[in-house]
């Protein structure tokens, strides 16, 4: 086994090294409730082996790295995740499935926070000192008999029983940005009922006071889909203080308006592109929501997008609290629009871009499941940050062309050799030629 002299060695507040460091301290601060004479593994090791599986997109990397060990009596989860002894498989689901997942979130909120205090997050800002924040319900296990005490249950008319998890998923996202940021979700529980919208609505309220709690200093535009678009939802958004903006059709039961053009004295605004397509907004302010007794008044506006041919390429409407004008309109019609991120460049990734979010890693009996799927989404935000502010990490992407690839030759390479740091293993891949010349010189 070749063991690569030391290159580089950087320390920054979003490198990996740094992050790194930090979820291995909160790992270590996790009370481990075990009795010690049963304790083989510490839950450092065992959080930290199933994240370096999910972080190099490999289900088997811990197995083949635990290998490596015992031939060679080295391995990169020593060297780039601090782990000192890789549990077993059936131990690390085991230990796992025990671990409150409530005691990942401070991580969440930690990365959040260096990324606000190097100023990455000012880009993302829509308003002043406001970040969009998308949320939607998401579901990550289904099955007809895989389960465990947390699974959310639905009979079916045939008796047939599907279980499943699922959780409300927020993200900080932008317009003009590629790259969204995950903050901690919040799991629908069984206990909230099996009415879809009544337990979004649930964990979604838990979602927001947990948000606010975590970052009380920092607004929040919280943008979701019609099911959050009712009074009491939209009270407990105002109660903790973020805005909202939420999908509202008009014509569903649930408002006063049957269409937007029931109001004379609607304002409007459009514009034609470039591309020759136009945008086209209504809006009016002070609306009440719905035609009963005590309905909250909110600001609504529409978008149209029509072709050059004239052709409506796209439509929607929203409700919200912030005041509607013709110097915000074109803004927040963007930022409702961007939701889609959340599906597509959050949950679309998590099932279908190497994360494995939908892989079968054993369910457990209670956090498991849970835990992976926290795991999992702490491996994205690794990668999203890196993405939107690591120089090397672009580099690598540019220099291989596709994620796929990249991560590829990643993990082909800690198969090979042991890296003494992340930082080193993409000055690898980066520059080969040169560590070439270094292990031929050690031969000679
Ligand atoms: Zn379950």
């Amino acid at each position: 086994m070749t063991i690569l002299a030391s290159l580089t060695k950087q320390k920054k507040h979003l490198s990996f090294t740094a992050l790194i460091d930090s979820m291995t301290s909160f790992f270590n601060n996790i009370k481990d409730e075990r009795q010690p004479a049963k304790c083989d593994y510490s839950l450092h090791d065992v959080l930290m082996s199933a994240f370096s599986c999910m972080y190099f997109q490999d289900p088997s990397l811990a197995e083949f790295q635990k290998r490596l060990q015992e031939e060679q009596h080295i391995n990169n989860l020593a060297t780039l995740f601090g782990v000192k002894n890789i549990p077993k498989n059936t131990q690390l689901r085991d230990i796992l499935d025990e671990i409150p997942p409530e005691k990942l979130a401070p991580i969440f909120k930690d990365f959040f926070n260096r990324l606000r205090r190097h100023k990455h997050l000012e880009d993302y800002a829509i308003f002043p000192n406001t970040l969009l924040c998308a949320i939607d319900g998401t579901q990550y296990h289904r099955s007809k008999d895989i389960h465990c005490e947390q699974c959310l249950h639905k009979e079916h008319k045939t008796a047939e029983i599907t279980y499943s998890h699922a959780v409300l998923q927020g993200a900080i996202m932008h317009p003009d940005k590629k790259q969204v940021l995950p903050v901690m979700p919040e799991a629908i529980a069984n206990t909230d009922g099996s009415d879809k919208q009544d337990c979004e609505s649930k964990a979604a309220k838990r979602f927001i006071k947990n948000l606010r709690q975590d970052h009380p200093r920092q607004g929040f535009l919280i943008v979701g889909d019609g099911l959050m678009s009712h009074q009491p939802m939209i009270e407990s958004f105002i109660n903790e203080g973020a805005h909202f903006l939420f999908v509202a059709k008009p014509g569903d039961h649930k408002y006063r308006f049957e269409s937007l053009d029931g109001f004379p004295e609607l304002a409007s605004y459009q514009f034609v592109d470039e591309k020759g397509r136009t945008h086209y907004y209504r809006w009016k302010n002070k609306v009440p929501l719905h035609g009963g007794e005590n309905a909250i008044k909110v600001n609504f506006f529409e978008y149209i997008l029509k072709n050059e041919d004239g052709k409506i390429t796209y439509r929607n409407s929203w409700v919200t609290d912030i005041n509607m004008s013709r110097h915000n309109i074109v803004e927040m019609a963007r930022a409702g629009r961007c939701r889609w991120k959340i599906e597509n460049e959050c949950f679309n990734t998590l099932k279908n871009q190497g994360y494995y979010i939908t892989h079968n890693y054993g369910h457990g009996k209670k956090h498991l499941s849970y835990n992976m799927y926290l795991l999992t989404l702490l491996a994205f935000y690794f990668h999203q940050i890196f993405e939107l502010t690591d120089g090397a990490y672009q580099a690598c992407r540019k220099k291989l062309g596709s994620k796929k690839y990249m991560w590829e030759v990643f993990r082909g390479s800690i198969r090979l050799l042991i890296f003494e740091s992340w930082e080193q293993l993409m000055d690898f891949v980066l520059h080969r030629e040169k560590y070439e010349e270094i292990t031929l010189a050690k031969r000679a």
